[in-house]
């Protein structure tokens, strides 16, 4: 469920009429609704009713710092991948306390930065690490908190570049190594053992893999719990959204019509499978989602440059680009593309729909259907919260995209689109070249 609607012919994002919001700040602009982060982050708690659970955002998904503010103001701690993460939680005035730090390639910097601010854990995903965290922790004369990523060798049936649970990716200590790693941390003498830890995947759509992990990774985090006294286990994040009809989904529910193969994951199924063979064991349990919590809380707004009608092909020719959102170049991602004015007087018009940059992999849909719209009228990308303006860059000298967050009738921008000044501020021409 989310708060993007047509109120009449108008889209929609809670109460703020999305065509206001790209006259004051231009486009491309991102849109964010806080009221469905909200949603997404209860739905995710009542799933695991009974539970006590810890719900760490994934900051790397979005990390605006609003973002970061409404769900620290939710409760939320933070799944950290980076230093520069460590800090955004720091500047929003989120809890780094309550926050966990991930990654396979931290450095002593942002081990030191973690540990300084008193982070709840540190994952380790390797043996070296363990060595440099101990070390880090020794120089500062702390005892790191701990958990192992344990990779239980599940298939998420995701796309390959977001699939991190097969033995054969680079990501977490292989089950039957487990038992060795831990006793191995014991030793250290600056490491205090605290948790177990798991993340198999991204964009998952079926509860299966999540239930194949937690059943093979549950003994070990009992038998860890009796000898190294663990209390919790993180069964990382991962939880899919859903990018078609994405506007449907607003409505609640709505997948009730689609055969029971067909349906999303929900956060509801998702907790109703995970909970009854979590809840046994008596550890606290940590949820790591980025996607999940904000994917389907953000659009990209942008504007319509051209329709230009080819023999059998149309291209749209729109201001955002895969510089700006760059899932469907990326990762062959699907967008629901939709007009911001609805009006049933038009024609459907079928065409590609692209951005300026000079690449023929700067397309956001092949052959879609859409409103016929020309030039200067608005459309969006739905679901783009989640791995958008992040995975943004300045590719062909365009500045990043704004970002505005609704609540209610509320909107505010909460970062201002890039100018070419700032662009080139840190450039210079050497010397040797006047
Ligand atoms: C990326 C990542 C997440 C979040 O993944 P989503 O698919 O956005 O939920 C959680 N935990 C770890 C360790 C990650 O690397």
């Amino acid at each position: 469920m989310h708060h993007f609607h047509y109120t009449g012919p108008d889209l929609h994002c809670e109460s703020v009429d999305l065509a206001a919001v790209a006259k004051l700040y231009g486009t491309p602009t991102y849109v964010y609704s806080a009221g469905t982060m909200a949603d997404n982050f209860h739905r995710l708690q009542r799933g695991f009713d009974g539970v006590d659970l810890q719900i760490c955002y994934a900051v790397k998904a979005n990390s605006n710092l609003a973002v970061l503010r409404h769900f620290a103001n939710l409760g939320a701690g933070f799944d950290l991948v980076s230093g520069g993460e460590i800090r955004r939680v720091l500047a929003a005035g989120g809890d780094v306390k309550s926050s966990v730090f991930a990654g396979v390639g931290k450095t002593e910097d942002e081990i030191r930065l973690a540990l300084e601010n008193e982070i709840f854990a540190l994952h380790v995903e390797s043996e070296p690490e363990l060595a440099r965290i101990n070390h880090v922790a020794g120089q500062l004369g702390v005892r790191a908190p701990i958990a192992i990523r344990i990779n239980p060798d599940v298939d998420a049936l995701t796309h390959a570049k977001i699939t991190t649970g097969r033995s054969d990716n680079k990501f977490g200590i292989p089950l039957r190594h487990a038992a060795a790693a831990y006793e191995a941390a014991a030793k250290l003498k600056n490491i205090r053992i605290k948790g177990v830890q798991m993340h198999i995947g991204s964009q998952l759509t079926e509860a299966g893999p999540y239930q194949e992990a937690v059943e093979r990774i549950a003994p070990l985090a009992m038998q860890l719990k009796a000898t190294h006294g663990i209390t919790y286990f993180s069964i990382g994040g991962g939880l899919g959204i859903v990018y078609q009809d994405a506007l449907a989904s607003g409505q609640s529910a709505w997948w009730e019509a689609l055969p029971a193969d067909r349906r999303p994951l929900t956060p509801e199924t998702y907790g109703a499978v995970l909970a009854p063979l979590l809840a046994p064991l008596g550890l606290k349990v940590m949820l790591e989602h980025g996607r999940f919590m904000v994917g389907n809380a953000g659009v990209l707004l942008t504007r319509v440059e051209h329709l230009k009608r080819g023999a059998g092909r149309n291209f749209l020719i729109v201001d955002a680009a895969m510089n700006d959102l760059v899932r469907p170049a990326m990762y062959d991602s699907y967008h629901e593309i939709v007009p911001l004015h609805r009006d049933s007087s038009r024609r459907a018009l079928t065409a590609d729909i692209v951005g300026p940059v000079c690449e023929s992999g700067d397309c956001f849909a092949q052959g879609r259907q859409i409103q016929e719209v020309g030039e200067g009228e608005l459309i969006a990308l739905m679901s783009a919260g989640a791995y958008g303006y992040v995975m943004a860059s300045r590719y062909n000298t365009r500045g990043l995209p704004a970002e505005v967050l609704v609540q209610g009738s509320m909107f505010e921008l909460v970062n201002a689109r890039e100018t070419f000044d700032q662009i080139t501020a840190r450039e210079k021409v050497p010397a040797f070249l006047k």
